[in-house]
C-alpha cells in the first residue's frame, strides 16, 4: 500500500490513470476549462504533482459521514470514522472497519483531539463533512501543520469568507453585488441606528459570525431598533461566542428568494459552477426543500449568478467545493451576495443529480492535486439533458407545533424503493435513537425527473412510502408542500410557509377506512396472539352468533380534522377472512358499514425496536387497501396507521368511552323523535333560549299529538324539520348549542 502510494506520488498528473466513476469524465480529464474561465486563472502552476488520497478520517457523524465513507470506499480509500459515547452504536460509526472513540457528545468539535488521532493512526487526509469543524480555519490550519491533507478549502479562504462583514468587502471590491448595508467596525448603538436610517427600514441585523439563522433580527421601525439589536447580540454571543455581537445592518428584502450556486475550484486555477439551487422553502431560516434548476428564473440571470459565484470564489483563491449564497429580490429581480459556505453542503446531492457527478469524489481528487474532471461547457451540457432534482429534508420535528424538534427511538422505519433517480442519504435505521444532542435531520430524500413537475410528483410519491414512527416528523408536511399549487407553480420565496400557512396546515379529514383497518389489524393480532386489553367479545343483534368485537379509538393527530374525537368500530367476522365492519365517529348520526370485506393480516415484532407491526391487505367493496399498523412498544395502546400514503395516529380506548361519548352527545346536544311521526309545528325559534321542560316541537303519531319538551335549559341551535315533515324514530328534531358542561 505504502509503496504504491509513493510510486504514484512521483508520477506527474498527465501520466496517472484517471478514476472513471464519474461517467464520461475519464477521457475529458486532461481537457482545459473553457476560455471564459482563463481570465479567472490564479497562479496556475501546471506541474503540481498528484498525490492520491489513500486513507481518510471523517470528522463528522450521521448521514454526511456515511455519504463520505461510501465514496471513499468506492475510490479504494481506507476510511476511519469517529464516534462519541452516545454515538458508539450509530450507523456511521459501524459503517467502517476502523472507528475511533472521542468521548463526550461535544467532542466532534474537539479539533486538537481529532488531529492527534489522525496523526497517531497515520491517516493521510481528513474530511470535515459539514457543520462542526468544517468551516473552522484554525482546524484546517492545524491539519496542514500536522501534515494531514484537509479535504476542503485553504484556511485563508475560510477566514475571508467566515466573517460576513469581511466577505462583503471582498465581494464589493471584486464586483459581486451585495445587499445594501453597513458592514463597518463602528458598532455603537447610535452609529448602527443612524446607518439603519440611511439604509431605510425594514432592515436586518445579522451577526458577522452568523450561521444556521442565529443572531438575526428584522427591524421594521426605528423605535424597535434598540430592543432588536440587544436580542440579536445576546443570541449571537450565546451561539458564536466572542465577536458574535458584531453586527451588520442590511436592507431587509421583503420578498426574497434564496438561490445559491454550487461551485468547485481546483489548484490549477479552474473554477466551475455546477448549476444553482433554490432553497427558498425554509422554516426558522433553515432550508427544508432544495431544488435545481431554480424555478422561474430567466437564463440571463441564471448565467449571471453562476459567473458572479465563480468570481466570488476566485476572489479568495478558493479550492474545493463551496456554495455561494445569493438573495434574489422577487420585486426587482436583482440578486445580492449573502455569504459563501466554504464546505460541502447538506443539499449537494441536488447538484449531483442534475450534473451526474459525485462531488465527494471531486473533493478527494482536487485534494490530491488533480484538475477538475469536467469543464463548464461539459457541465452545462449535462444540466440541459438531465432535467430537475429536488431534495426534501426529513426532520424529527412537529410542524403543527411550530416545527418544534423531537427526539426518540425510530420504532418503525420503512423507506421508499431507491434507484438511479430516487436517492436516500440517511444516518439512521429502524431501532436507532435520534438524540437531542445533535441536529434532528433523519434523512434526505432526493429525486430527479425529466422536468420540475415530474420531480415534484416523484418526490410526493416517494414521501408517501416513507413511513417513520416513534417520533414526530415533517413527512406529512412535506407531502403537503408537494401538493401546494403555489409550490408547483414555482412561486417560491423565503416566507413561503408563512404565506401559505392556512393551506399548508389545514386539518384534513380522516376517512373511516383508517379506523376500519386499525380494528381489523388489532383483531388480527388478537386472534394470532392473546386477546388485547380492550377488544371485548360482544353480542350485538344478528352478530351475536358470530365472532364480533367492538373497538374504540381516540384520534390523536394534530393534522387530522378529527383530532380528539372518539370513533367506535364494530367488527363482525363472517368467516375465516370475511368481515362486516361498521365505523361510527363521535357526532355522526349513523355508522358507515363496510360489508363483506376480505381482510388478511400478519403481525410481527420488530427485532430492533420490539414494536408490534401488523401488515394488512383488505378488499373493501370498492378498493384494495394495504396498511401497516404499528403499536408503540412502550405503550401498546398508541397506534399508528400508515395507509394510502398517509400516517394517522390513534389511541386505543375502551369501547365504553365511545358509548359514553355517544350517549352524552345525544342527551346534551339534541332531541330526537321518540317514534315515527309527522311534525305538526315547532314551538321555538332558532337562537331562542329555553328552560328545561319548555315545549319544543309538537308531533303527530298514530293520530295522537305529542308535545316534545326540552330535556334541559339551553339555546336552540337548529330546528331540523318543518311542519309536515315525516320522520323516522331516532331522527334529530332539535339541536342545542353546545355548552361547556355538556361537552
Ligand atoms: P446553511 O444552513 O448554513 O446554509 P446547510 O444547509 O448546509 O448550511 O446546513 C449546515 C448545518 O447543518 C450546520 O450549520 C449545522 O447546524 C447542521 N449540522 C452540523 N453538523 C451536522 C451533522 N453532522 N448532521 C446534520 N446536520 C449537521
Ligand atoms: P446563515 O449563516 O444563518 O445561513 P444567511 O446570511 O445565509 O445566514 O441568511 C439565512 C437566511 O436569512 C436566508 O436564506 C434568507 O432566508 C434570510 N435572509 C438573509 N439576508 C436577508 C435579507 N437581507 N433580507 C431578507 N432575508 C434575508
Ligand atoms: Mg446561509
Amino acid at each position: 500500500m505504502r509503496s504504491i502510494k509513493r510510486a504514484s506520488r512521483r508520477l506527474p498528473a498527465s501520466l496517472r490513470a484517471v478514476p472513471t466513476s464519474v461517467p464520461g469524465s475519464g477521457a475529458r480529464f486532461l481537457s482545459t476549462t473553457t476560455p471564459t474561465l482563463s481570465t479567472f486563472t490564479i497562479n496556475g502552476s501546471t506541474n503540481t504533482l498528484v498525490t492520491p488520497i489513500s486513507s481518510v478520517l471523517i470528522a463528522n457523524r450521521g448521514e454526511i459521514a456515511l455519504r463520505v465513507a461510501r465514496t471513499a470506499a468506492s475510490m479504494g480509500i481506507r476510511t476511519t470514522t469517529l464516534y462519541t459515547d452516545i454515538d458508539a452504536a450509530s450507523q456511521h460509526a459501524k459503517c467502517t472497519p476502523y472507528a475511533l472513540s472521542l468521548g463526550a457528545p461535544s467532542a466532534y468539535l474537539d479539533g486538537p483531539q481529532i488531529v492527534e488521532l489522525a496523526k497517531q493512526h497515520g491517516i493521510q487526509a481528513l474530511h470535515p463533512g459539514y457543520g462542526f469543524l468544517s468551516e473552522n480555519p484554525a482546524f484546517a490550519k492545524a491539519c496542514e501543520e500536522a501534515g494531514i491533507v484537509f479535504v476542503g478549502p485553504p484556511a485563508k479562504a475560510m477566514t475571508d469568507m467566515g466573517d460576513k462583514a469581511r466577505s462583503k468587502e471582498i465581494m464589493n471590491a471584486s464586483g459581486v453585488p451585495c445587499v445594501p448595508g453597513y458592514h463597518g467596525s463602528e458598532q455603537s448603538v447610535e452609529q448602527l441606528k443612524a446607518k439603519a436610517a440611511d439604509i431605510k427600514y425594514p432592515v436586518l441585523l445579522k451577526s458577522v459570525k452568523g450561521g444556521g439563522g442565529k443572531g438575526m433580527r428584522i427591524v421594521r421601525t426605528a423605535d424597535e431598533f434598540e430592543a432588536q439589536l440587544k436580542s440579536a447580540r445576546a443570541e449571537a454571543r450565546a451561539s458564536f461566542g466572542e465577536g458574535g455581537e458584531v453586527m451588520l445592518v442590511e436592507k431587509y428584502i421583503v420578498r426574497p428568494r434564496h438561490v445559491e450556486v454550487q461551485i468547485f475550484a481546483d489548484r490549477h486555477g479552474n473554477c466551475v459552477a455546477l448549476g444553482e439551487r433554490d432553497c427558498s422553502v425554509q422554516r426558522r431560516h433553515q432550508k427544508i426543500l432544495e431544488e435545481s434548476p431554480a424555478p422561474l428564473l430567466d437564463d440571463v440571470t441564471r448565467k449571471d449568478l453562476w459567473d458572479k459565484a465563480r468570481k466570488a470564489a476566485l476572489a479568495v483563491d478558493y479550492v474545493g467545493a463551496g456554495t455561494v449564497e445569493f438573495i434574489l429580490d422577487k420585486d426587482t429581480n436583482e440578486f445580492y451576495f449573502m455569504e459563501m459556505n466554504t464546505r460541502l453542503q447538506v443539499e449537494h446531492p441536488v447538484s449531483e443529480m442534475v450534473t451526474g457527478t459525485d462531488l465527494v469524489e471531486w473533493q478527494f481528487r482536487v485534494a490530491a492535486g488533480e484538475k477538475l474532471p469536467l469543464t463548464q461547457d461539459e457541465i452545462e451540457a449535462r444540466i440541459l439533458e438531465r432535467g430537475a432534482a429536488i431534495e426534501a429534508r426529513i426532520y424529527a420535528e412537529n410542524p403543527e407545533k411550530g416545527f418544534f424538534p423531537d427526539s426518540g427511538t425510530l420504532v418503525h422505519l420503512s423507506k421508499p424503493q431507491t434507484n438511479e433517480d430516487v436517492r436516500i442519504d440517511a444516518g439512521f435505521v429502524e431501532g436507532d435513537t435520534v438524540s437531542e444532542a445533535y441536529d434532528g435531520m433523519i434523512a434526505k430524500l432526493i429525486v430527479r425527473g425529466k422536468d420540475r413537475e415530474t420531480a415534484i410528483r416523484k418526490l410526493e410519491l416517494a414521501l408517501r412510502e416513507y413511513e417513520v414512527d416513534g417520533l414526530s416528523t415533517n413527512i406529512e408536511f412535506l407531502k403537503r408542500l408537494c401538493n401546494s399549487q403555489a409550490f408547483i407553480e414555482g412561486d417560491v420565496e423565503t416566507g413561503f410557509i408563512d404565506k401559505w400557512k392556512t393551506d399548508l396546515f389545514e386539518a384534513k379529514p380522516t376517512s373511516n377506512d383508517v379506523f376500519a383497518q386499525a380494528a381489523l389489524g388489532l383483531l388480527g393480532t388478537q386472534t394470532q396472539n392473546a386477546p388485547a386489553a380492550h377488544g371485548q367479545a360482544l353480542g350485538f343483534g344478528e352478530a351475536s352468533t358470530q365472532n364480533s368485537r367492538k373497538f374504540a379509538f381516540r384520534v390523536q393527530d394534530d393534522a387530522s380534522a378529527e383530532e380528539g374525537k372518539i370513533v367506535g368500530v364494530e367488527v363482525a367476522q363472517l368467516n375465516n377472512k370475511l368481515f362486516n365492519v361498521s365505523v361510527r365517529k363521535e357526532g355522526d348520526d349513523k355508522p358507515q358499514v363496510f360489508e363483506n370485506v376480505v381482510s388478511e393480516s400478519t403481525s410481527t415484532t420488530a427485532p430492533t425496536s420490539s414494536a408490534k407491526k401488523t401488515k394488512l391487505t383488505t378488499y373493501f367493496p370498492l378498493a384494495r387497501v394495504d396498511t401497516t399498523l404499528v403499536q408503540d412498544p412502550a405503550d401498546n395502546e398508541k397506534l399508528t396507521v400508515f395507509q394510502l400514503g398517509h400516517k394517522t395516529q390513534l389511541r386505543l380506548v375502551s369501547p365504553v368511552w365511545f358509548d359514553k361519548a355517544l350517549g352524552l352527545k345525544e342527551v346534551a346536544a339534541s332531541v330526537v323523535a321518540p317514534m315515527p311521526c309527522k311534525i305538526l309545528r315547532n314551538e321555538v325559534e332558532e337562537g331562542q333560549s329555553v328552560e328545561k321542560g319548555a315545549p319544543l316541537v309538537v308531533i303527530e303519531s298514530m293520530k295522537m299529538e305529542t308535545v316534545i319538551r326540552s330535556p334541559q335549559s339551553g339555546v336552540i341551535k337548529k330546528l331540523a324539520h318543518k311542519e309536515g315533515d315525516i320522520c323516522k324514530a331516532g331522527t334529530v328534531l332539535v339541536m342545542f348549542e353546545e355548552t361547556e358542561d355538556s361537552a
